[in-house]
């Protein structure tokens, strides 16, 4: 299978999108076609665990990667995750099902894809011939940069460094990367927004003079963000194991269509699945939630893509976005795959802040996807009364999800498709925010406030947070946004 560039400029394999992780046009790779799943391989799928699941589904697109070799690699890395499975389904009632993403090494959905990307990334690499070593820059508003870290620390060949929002992430989070172990990791604090470090980060990725310089040094670059391909295909997985899952618990039949509510950022996850309907999976409604940064809610509703607008730091922090980078792929599908109108448009929205998307376009975005939002008394009101009800704990991203799918279903009484609201976090990675939508106690200590959650809820405490407490900070560093190439030669020469 190959891939190609939204914007137009390339077209190469599987392997060498990976390895790159961004087009040179500054473009996202696509697939050139979406490969499909039968209903009869579908049948075949069901008896699979998850990582079987994610390599047959993986191997669709990766077809240059031999299928056993990530057979293995996937079972390796979803072995990590603390539950036997690692994507499990958790029946609320008869029509709501929670899609739990976030047992993994660092507690958040970031997991399902970063556990195997460095095998994805190594493999990838040995398949072009790229003998060069790797530095992988990533830009984080608080579970990607973890998740990387954890992937990649000590892997051999490669460096990884991180850029976060230095107000922007919560305790836990900035505690979790400046902890981090590993010989050849880095991470930096931002004075800034998360959106500033990602166009930074992307402004290193498409300079010719910063790459120049670099392979001169013997290294390349490429990317853990969700701009990168390896990230979005991992992804894809677990829609089709959740409904594999409904299906085989006779919840639905083969073929019955199912709705999934995603709480969206840098919409890689909701892109998944939507990636996931074009292969084939009975996919109905998705439902696009947002925090109070709610410019998808309104560029669905309206068509127009507006980021001239406030930023606000929310309880929801790794959904504080504005440019929401994997927006352009689904743009591509949408605008026929027409990279000059793509094209067009990202150059519009960073020159003027705001495009606007024809008509046609607009109908049939709407008929994909609800948009919807949830305030911040609103994440904090839905995560207190789904535990009343329920007993089930969930965390601030989730809410919002959960908050939009009731709304949803509210409205549209007609479907009746079971709802699956996909859950990207644990709660005890935001500890303090859930315990008191819960309790109303309002505790400054992070750790503090995961032993009275443990106390109110009785959910187990995932290992890695609370071993946290005891780990030595390594990273201090807080940069300016337009110092971060120096830091990044800073961090190459260090290690010479
Ligand atoms: C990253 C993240 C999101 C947003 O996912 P996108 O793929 O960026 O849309 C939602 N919730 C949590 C907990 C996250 O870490």
């Amino acid at each position: 299978m190959k891939f190609i560039s939204t914007r137009g400029g390339e077209t190469v394999t599987g392997a060498q999108a990976i390895a790159h992780g961004i087009a040179k046009d500054g473009g996202l790779f696509v697939p050139e076609t979406f490969p499909s799943v039968s209903e009869e391989e579908m049948e075949k799928m069901l008896s699979m665990d998850y990582a079987e699941r994610a390599a047959t589904v993986l191997h669709k697109y990766l077809d240059e990667y031999d299928f056993e070799e990530l057979k293995e690699a996937c079972k390796k890395a979803y072995a990590q995750f603390e539950e036997g499975d690692a994507a499990p389904l958790v029946k609320i009632d008869s029509s709501l099902y929670m899609l739990e993403l976030f047992h993994g090494p660092t507690c958040a959905f970031k997991d399902m894809a970063l556990t195997l990307l460095p095998y994805l990334l190594r493999k990838g690499c040995d398949i072009c011939g790229i003998k060069e070593e790797v530095l992988i820059l990533v830009a984080t508003s608080g579970d990607t940069g973890k998740a990387a870290l954890e992937g990649f620390k000590d892997a051999n060949g490669i460096k990884i460094m991180v850029f976060y929002p230095n107000e922007g992430v919560s305790k836990m989070q900035k505690l979790q990367m400046a902890t981090q172990e590993g010989s050849n990791v880095n991470v930096v604090a931002v004075r800034s927004n998360f959106d500033d470090c990602q166009s930074a980060v992307k402004k290193i990725f498409t300079s010719e003079a910063c790459k120049e310089e670099l392979l001169k040094k013997g290294i390349i670059l490429s990317s853990a963000n969700s701009i990168n391909f390896g990230r979005l295909a991992p992804q894809i997985a677990y829609y089709f194991s959740a409904y594999l899952d409904l299906v085989s618990s006779d919840q639905i039949k083969m073929g019955d269509p199912v709705n999934f509510a995603v709480p969206t950022g840098n919409f890689g996850n909701i892109l998944a699945a939507y990636y996931a309907k074009r292969m084939g999976l009975p996919i109905g409604k998705l439902i696009c939630a947002s925090n109070k940064n709610n410019i998808l809610t309104d560029f669905i509703k309206t068509g127009v893509y507006d980021k001239r607008r406030e930023f606000y730091k929310t309880m929801s922090p790794s959904m504080d976005i504005l440019i929401s980078s994997n927006l352009e792929r689904l743009l591509f599908e949408i605008a026929d795959r027409n990279p000059v109108r793509i094209k067009m448009r990202m150059e519009k929205l960073a020159t003027d802040g705001v495009y606007e998307i024809y008509d046609e376009e607009k109908e049939m975005i709407r008929s994909l996807f609800y948009g919807d939002f949830c305030g911040e008394d609103e994440t904090v009101e839905t995560i207190y009364e789904f535990f009343e009800e329920y007993q089930y704990p969930m965390d601030t991203h989730t809410a919002c999800a959960m908050y939009a799918a009731g709304n949803y279903m509210a409205e549209e009484k007609d479907d009746t498709a079971p709802m699956v609201v996909v859950s990207t976090a644990s709660p005890y990675k935001f500890p303090q925010d859930v315990m008191y939508a819960i309790t109303g106690n309002d505790i400054k200590d992070s750790f503090k406030a995961i032993k009275h959650l443990n106390i109110a809820t009785a959910m187990k405490v995932p290992k890695s947070l609370s071993k946290l407490r005891d780990k030595a900070v390594r990273f201090t560093t807080v940069a300016d946004k337009d110092k971060l190439y120096a830091e990044v030669l800073k961090f190459i020469d260090a290690k010479k």
